[in-house]
């Protein structure tokens, strides 16, 4: 018999009655012949309100324990509940079921608690169960470390579980939402994305990593590695409903409708520090983004140029917003050794990328994107481009109009 893995996501799951409908998704898969394993979020909403508790139980002052192993073990039991809810529900139906925790298969992951990395799955006891005829619904988002502690994924993590366990029990994975697929871009900013019927994971991994979080990076960055078949698909269906349909991530060699532009992405969660009045010699770099990447600060765009001052610089970077104020400290702290005349951080900018594989072979795609861009008045603070994408930096006040100026110049609402 063949496996398959199922996920649903929070809105997926958010009450008793959605729980049914999954009940009645996985029914429809057991009875097509498949043994399956059901990989479950918490209900809606649910962890945001863990995280505000442990927010609120206070992070460690200077010299006291921090409590990240213990955050881990508040937020992980969102997913504790709906495990036991849908198997309960599944029993209800007739369908021999059971919960497995991260601890229980086990999902070995690394001490890195809050955005820990899987390791490791011993997937004998589960795929034992499976095989003896029982459902297995997993609670998503969470593992263990190796001296037996809860660890989980970082937020989204329940798609990197899925993926995961597909790969570990060599099954594909069905990712279950509340959209029909992956789309040429946010579906709630523009009403014009247009689903793609496939997307190939590198399209996806880059779509993910820029703010589409449809599915989590780390999930599509596994599912590429282990050649894990995935599809996104709708849970506000009944079985039957929507035959076909979703969109299927694969290898891009299977895609044989070449586009150059697949998709628009957008972050709000950036922040952008300028430092005023470097010194022009070599060091400085080393001894800035030396000191941030020892606080574990992850730095993504930057951009340096010279100033009109002789043999001085600004320099300009982004990191994540939470992680923005602490940037600025570390950068502070290194005033008196590195020497610049002033720093300022300004968090009201989002980052908008157009993403594709034909921009290997294309050349006029960032003419495009600034062109769209300029039309609009959208001035661009900060450019980063790879071999797939392209990335500005803008005022956060325009993301949408971007967004949507983006989506037309390359004409993805007529896919
Ligand atoms: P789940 O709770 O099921 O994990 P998420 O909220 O994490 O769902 O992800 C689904 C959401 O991702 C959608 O509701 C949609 O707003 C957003 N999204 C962002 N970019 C895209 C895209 N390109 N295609 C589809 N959905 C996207
Ligand atoms: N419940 C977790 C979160 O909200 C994990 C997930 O939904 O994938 O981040
Ligand atoms: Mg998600």
């Amino acid at each position: 018999m063949s496996r398959l893995v199922m996920k649903f996501g929070g809105t997926s799951v958010a009450d008793l009655e959605r729980i049914r409908r999954v009940a009645r998704l996985v029914n429809a898969e057991v009875q097509a012949g498949h043994q399956v394993a059901v990989v479950v979020s918490a209900m809606a909403g649910k962890t945001n309100e863990l995280v505000a508790w442990t927010d609120g139980a206070g992070p460690a002052a200077p010299g006291l324990t921090p409590s990240d192993d213990e955050y881990d073990v508040v937020v992980a039991s969102g997913e504790q509940v709906t495990a036991g809810l849908l198997a309960m529900t599944l029993r209800n139906m007739g369908l021999p079921a059971r919960s497995w925790m991260g601890w229980q298969i086990p999902i070995i992951a690394d001490d890195a608690h809050g955005r820990a990395r899987i390791d490791d799955i011993q997937p004998e006891k589960l795929g034992a169960a499976m095989d003896a005829g029982e459902v297995a619904v997993i609670a998503g988002f969470q593992g263990v470390t190796r001296d037996g502690r809860i660890a989980t994924l970082g937020r989204g993590g329940s798609d990197t579980s899925a993926v995961a366990i597909a790969a570990a029990l060599g099954a594909p994975c069905d990712i279950y939402t509340d959209v029909d697929g992956v789309y040429t871009t946010d579906p709630r900013i523009e009403s014009k994305a247009r689903k793609l019927a496939k997307v190939s994971y590198e399209e996806m991994l880059e779509m993910a990593s820029l703010g589409a979080k449809v599915l989590q990076t780390r999930s599509v960055e596994l599912a590429m590695a282990y050649k894990v078949p995935v599809r996104v698909l709708s849970s506000f269906v009944e079985p039957g409903e929507a035959p076909g349909q979703g969109t299927i991530v694969c290898d891009e060699e299977e895609i044989v409708e070449k586009r150059i532009v697949s998709g628009v992405a957008y972050s709000r969660d950036e922040a952008k520090i300028s430092l005023f009045g470097l010194p022009d010699h070599p060091g400085v770099s080393s001894a800035i983004f030396g000191a941030l990447a020892d606080a574990n600060v992850n730095v993504d765009m930057i951009v340096q140029s010279h100033a009109r001052t002789a043999d001085t610089a600004n320099m300009e970077f982004t990191v994540g917003k939470r992680d923005a104020q602490r940037a600025v400290e570390i950068v502070r702290a290194a005033q008196p050794q590195i020497g610049f005349d002033d720093v300022a951080v300004n968090e009201d900018v989002a980052k908008v990328s157009v993403i594709g594989v034909g921009m290997r072979s294309h050349t006029g795609v960032a003419k495009s994107m600034f062109q769209a861009l300029a039309e609009k008045g959208v001035n661009i603070q900060v450019i980063s481009t790879s071999e797939i994408k392209i990335s500005v930096l803008i005022d956060a006040a325009y993301t949408e109009l971007a967004v949507r100026a983006l989506h037309a110049a390359y004409g993805l609402d007529q896919l």
